[in-house]
């Protein structure tokens, strides 16, 4: 699950509490069995938290794949079970770049090294390092920008850098090269995640010990070579394919993003401490991945044959749905032919007092409703968002016309935080998720192929759009009035304001928050500085406090 943006799943929700109260039937205790080992399996530390392209995703496709072989399912990859895919990564400095100066081949990387948005032209010259000639390299000691930015919070280095050598390129420098010549660390590097526009002209830093060695006199006359090779650097995901060929016209796909977050390498991680941990994810998405094991078992075994069944368990999901967007420009079934998707992300945190179970997309088909409402509940309470598009794979498939239906138990304080772990799974709540996604699919049997319906989008409006922030953690499950917080972080404004965890925000200065989407309208009426009261509920009591953003 990828929460890119706090509006990212802002719910439509309309709560259905159903009293029907029939018998659920036996637990099973050998799937509840199979559940935990799956979970305990792709959650342990050997695993190293699943991050996409790593030798952890290596040991959980295999644990997948094997598990599909022995349930039966016949390999649909392209590589066997397996679908390998790119995951751009940025940039890299590929070998055919080189610097030379008086013949003196330097180390790229430990020398030296080019920026990322460096030009690739191979130059040579006998440049004077004090005079500044068009079309030969400049010179530029760091020196004075850094000693007058000393005390200025607002300087970024990396932005001067850039904005300067294009002035030089207009100003007829054939190249830039940069250097420090004071003790102060200006702590450069090749950043592969710089997304500047490439410039026309190649830019260098040395670094400091082979500068002092060539750039002492700026007199001396050098002779230099040099070229900038900047590649696009790559990691290979892979989905884990299999398929149920119960030569149907149809074909329903069931979907489980494995991969996870790793130590947080990509940027993806809540964890507030600096520690390089683990991050497990066991609800994140084992949860979900074990739970397509296990229904890929029963509809072995299902009676309803009137469709087939491709599981896919997606990698690059935390990266932005990489696996599942692959997967559908680069289909092993034939998309016309698929009859719904069914996607299972974060489903382990089912909670027993409110047996709260969000479905996401019931909008995508007018026949969700209908298939909702005359399948067991199993006492669930169900929220629902009528989206095709949220925080997960299924959008994917939405993107292509196809109708979708999400499973997702909720947010939680471990929520991409290395305490994400395999003893916070509930068991049992997942075998019960597990058999509403077998009756829906035994109830549509008969049905034929669903229809489509397009949907709203949800929001997308990225946190950065917002001025302010509260330093709260939503729970974008909660179904009353208000927006309640899962979470609450020390020593930003809603703390300070007094707020704790479990309370919920009723209003903000002259406005009601009344759902999530009003909260964040709210909050977007706020700039840094502004004071205001916060009125918030703590069990019955109701509360005020004062914020300042
Ligand atoms: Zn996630």
């Amino acid at each position: 699950m990828r929460f890119s943006s706090l509006a990212a799943l802002v719910l439509s929700l309309l709560i259905v509490a159903c009293s029907s109260q029939q018998k659920v039937g036996k637990t099973n205790t050998q799937v509840i069995a199979n559940l935990k080992a799956h979970v305990q399996y792709l959650s342990d530390d050997k695993l190293e938290g699943r991050r996409t392209g790593s030798e952890g995703e290596k040991l959980a496709m295999q644990y997948i794949s094997s598990q599909f072989s022995s349930v039966g399912l016949a390999a649909k990859g392209t590589d066997g079970y397996y679908q390998p895919f790119d995951v751009n990564d940025g940039k890299q400095i590929n070998p055919g770049t080189f610097f030379t100066i008086n013949d003196n081949e330097l180390n790229a990387g430990k020398d030296f090294f080019p920026f990322p948005y460096s030009s690739s032209q191979k130059i040579e010259a006998l440049p004077s390092i004090a005079i500044q000639e068009i079309e030969m390299p400049w010179f530029f000691d760091l020196k004075d920008v850094l000693e007058e930015n000393k005390n200025n919070p607002h300087f970024d280095l990396n932005d001067y850098i850039y904005n300067n050598a294009k002035k030089a390129k207009e100003r007829g420098a054939s190249a830039v090269i940069l250097y420090n010549s004071t003790a102060t660390d200006d702590k450069l590097q090749f950043n592969a995640k710089d997304k500047s526009a490439p410039l026309t002209i190649p830019v260098f830093y040395i670094h400091k010990e082979t500068a002092q060695k060539y750039f002492k006199d700026p007199a001396a006359a050098l002779t230099i070579k040099f070229k900038a090779d900047i590649g696009e650097k790559k990691r290979v995901g892979h989905n884990v394919v299999g398929y149920i060929d119960n030569g149907a016209a149809t074909t329903v796909v069931l979907g489980a993003h494995f991969d996870h977050l790793g130590y947080g390498e990509d940027g993806n991680s809540r964890n507030t401490t600096t520690d390089h941990a683990i991050h497990n994810g066991a609800d994140d998405n084992a949860s979900g991945t074990a739970a397509l094991i296990e229904l890929a078992r029963i509809l072995k075994q299902s009676k309803a044959k009137n469709n087939n069944y491709l599981f896919i368990a997606f990698s690059g999901e935390e990266l932005g749905l990489f696996g599942s967007k692959y997967y559908v420009e680069n289909p092993t079934i034939d998309l016309k032919k698929v009859d719904y998707m069914i996607n299972m992300d974060m489903v382990g945190r089912l909670n027993d007092s409110t047996k709260v179970l969000t479905l996401g997309g019931i909008g995508t088909s007018p026949t969700w409703g209908e298939a909702i409402k005359t399948t067991h509940s199993l006492n669930f309470i169900f929220k629902y968002d009528s989206s095709g598009t949220g925080p997960s794979d299924h959008t994917s498939f939405y993107r292509k016309d196809i109708p979708v239906l999400f499973y997702f138990t909720g947010l939680h304080t471990d929520y991409h935080k290395p305490s994400d772990d395999a003893d916070k799974i509930n068991y049992d709540g997942q075998w019960k998720i597990i058999q509403h996604v077998n009756s829906v699919i035994e109830s549509l049997n008969d049905k034929g192929k669903l229809a489509f319906t397009k949907t709203r989008e949800t929001q997308t409006s990225t946190n950065a759009s917002f001025r302010v922030t509260m330093g709260i953690m939503p729970d974008y499950t909660f179904a009353g009035t208000g927006v309640r917080a899962d979470g609450v972080t020390e020593g930003r404004p809603g703390a300070k304001a007094g707020l704790k965890t479990g309370d919920i925000i009723l209003q903000l200065g002259e406005y009601n928050i009344t759902s999530m989407e009003s909260y964040m309208q709210t909050l977007g009426k706020f700039k840094k500085g502004d004071k205001t009261k916060v009125k918030y509920k703590r069990g019955k009591e109701v509360l005020e406090g004062t914020v300042e953003f």
